[in-house]
């Protein structure tokens, strides 16, 4: 999940009485061979900026990871020309911008550490860095930790700071919790391999274990954040975005990627990825259906109409939208809890109950969710569910979809939020405070209500083949990026 969840605005559907807002989209580009351009965080994406009632024609590049321009200020118009000099200057940019130690530095880096004695094993807080004898001096001044011990070298999520302020990242780090019960459940399921996307801290329980027992599971992780690369060899961690699928230690990294996912035939690998949530989409569904494709590739051809087994983790409101790029993904009811997000952890601890689901294509009625917490095993949908959501008679479901009591609305034909209430003037049901005159949830291309821009018959026909383009829900903003999302009420 991992954004700003503070400072979330509501992306979820408010009911009919919704309002709409601008946005920005991921765009098809005009020119479907055209290359994008490089920034530091690999391929850029190409954007355009959509504002009520109208869409603009003019297309941008942006970068694909950071959704703040300070964080990377990379942008050129579709049509732009750039001249030699630069683009020479943006190649100059983009090599400066690159970690400063290669990966194969960081391993011999690593490999020294842990020959060092205890009292010599230091790691500055300031640069989050693991130094060696030779660095001391440089970090004299620095703020500094002293006998790192292999457990903590086997824990690097609790060792470095969490880079929760940065939209870049948006790091948040699961409670202990939800952390032994995802590798527990993973386990459970017999699966051999994870490939953990944006999980660094699954990645570092799945590969714990009690002193002198053998880990009968493998783990990569796949991460944006380099300072993981500190602590793990070349099967261990890849410095990857998952919004361009860029390997930043190109073909090798792949390769070690590839060779993980192919590994048995493909047998036992499961992907499991928490990405930050005030991205788009879109981006994240390309990239996981390459990294589906680099797994199939490794295949026997009677296996093709299998799929690889996923969890993703991400709010329940997005549940449409993952659905309609995976549509046999199913979405659980467990709730996954944090441990840096005082407002989502755990419903009996923390203020509220956390919207952080698991969308997965696993059959849920394999998944076991734990009954201390609270779940239960409803026969009828034959799958575990939170204990306040009710099997519907009507819907034949158990409907709730944030573990609250939903109830029916005969008038609607479906289940609702228990803050919902029938709205005759609106036709259908809203929050009781929602404002019936404001502008109603239609068609973002003609204004008209019965249906939505994907399906807007005024369409050209080259954008209906861009079907799974789908706005972003967002408030009116005249910042270019997305702004970062809420919770509803
Ligand atoms: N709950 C997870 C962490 C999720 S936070 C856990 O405890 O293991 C989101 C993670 O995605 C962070 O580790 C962050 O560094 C990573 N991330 C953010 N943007 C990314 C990108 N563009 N590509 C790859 N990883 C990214
Ligand atoms: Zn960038
Ligand atoms: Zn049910
Ligand atoms: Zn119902
Ligand atoms: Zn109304």
């Amino acid at each position: 999940m991992a954004a700003p969840m503070d400072c979330l605005e509501s992306i979820e559907d408010e009911g009919c009485a919704g309002r709409r807002a601008s946005g920005v989209e991921v765009a098809l580009p005009s020119d479907p061979a055209a290359p994008a351009p490089l920034c530091p965080h690999g391929p850029t994406l190409l954007f355009v900026k959509v504002s009520q009632g109208k869409e603009e024609t003019r297309k941008f590049y942006a970068c694909s990871a950071c959704r703040d321009r300070k964080d990377c200020n990379f942008f050129q118009w579709e049509d732009e020309k750039l001249s030699e000099a630069r683009l020479a200057a943006r190649e100059a940019h983009n090599q400066r911008c690159q970690p400063p130690l290669s990966r194969t530095q960081c391993i011999e880096r690593y490999l020294s550490f842990i020959q060092l004695p205890l009292t010599q094993r230091k790691f500055c807080q300031s640069c989050q860095q693991l130094l060696l004898p030779v660095d001391w001096r440089e970090h004299g001044e620095h703020q500094l930790s002293a006998g790192i011990s292999i457990t903590q070298l086997r824990r690097p999520s609790q060792l470095l700071y969490p880079l929760e302020n940065k939209k870049t990242h948006a790091q948040y780090l699961f409670a202990d919790r939800s952390c032994q019960f995802l590798a527990g459940l993973l386990a459970a399921l017999g699966f051999r391999r994870v490939l953990c996307v944006g999980t660094p801290r699954l990645h570092e329980q799945i590969r714990l274990t009690a002193p002198g027992e053998k880990s009968n599971m493998k783990s990569l992780l796949l991460d944006i954040d380099f300072r993981y690369s500190q602590f793990y060899l070349e099967e261990g961690f890849c410095h990857y975005n998952m919004f361009n699928h860029h390997f930043f230690d190109g073909k090798a990294a792949l390769e070690v990627c590839k060779a993980f996912l192919q590994e048995e035939e493909g047998e036992g690998v499961i992907m499991v990825t928490d990405p930050p949530f005030g991205g788009l989409v879109e981006p994240l569904a390309i990239t996981f259906k390459k990294l589906i494709a680099m797994w199939k590739e490794g295949q026997s051809k009677d296996d093709s109409h299998k799929e690889l087994p996923i969890f993703w983790i991400f709010p329940y409101f997005f549940e449409q939208r993952i659905c309609q790029f995976f549509p046999s993904f199913r979405m659980l009811d467990y709730q996954v809890d944090y441990d840096n997000h005082a407002l989502y952890k755990h419903g009996k601890t923390g203020r509220k109950q956390s919207p952080v689901r698991i969308f997965t294509n696993v059959p849920a009625n394999k998944i076991i969710l734990p009954p201390e917490e609270g779940y239960r095993f409803c026969s009828l949908c034959q799958r575990y569910v939170s204990l306040e959501n009710q099997h519907c008679a009507h819907c034949n479901s158990c409907t709730s979809k944030d573990g609250r009591k939903w109830s029916h609305c005969f008038l609607c034909n479906k289940c609702v939020k228990p803050s919902w209430i029938h709205c005759s003037s609106c036709n259908c049901c809203a929050l009781s405070d929602h404002s019936c005159s404001g502008p109603k949830d239609g068609c973002f291309i003609c204004g008209a209500s019965d249906h939505k821009r994907s399906n807007c018959p005024h369409i050209g026909t080259s954008r209906r083949a861009n079907k799974a383009v789908r706005k972003q829900k967002q408030r009116k903003s005249n910042k270019i990026r997305t702004e970062p999302l809420k919770d509803n009420p």
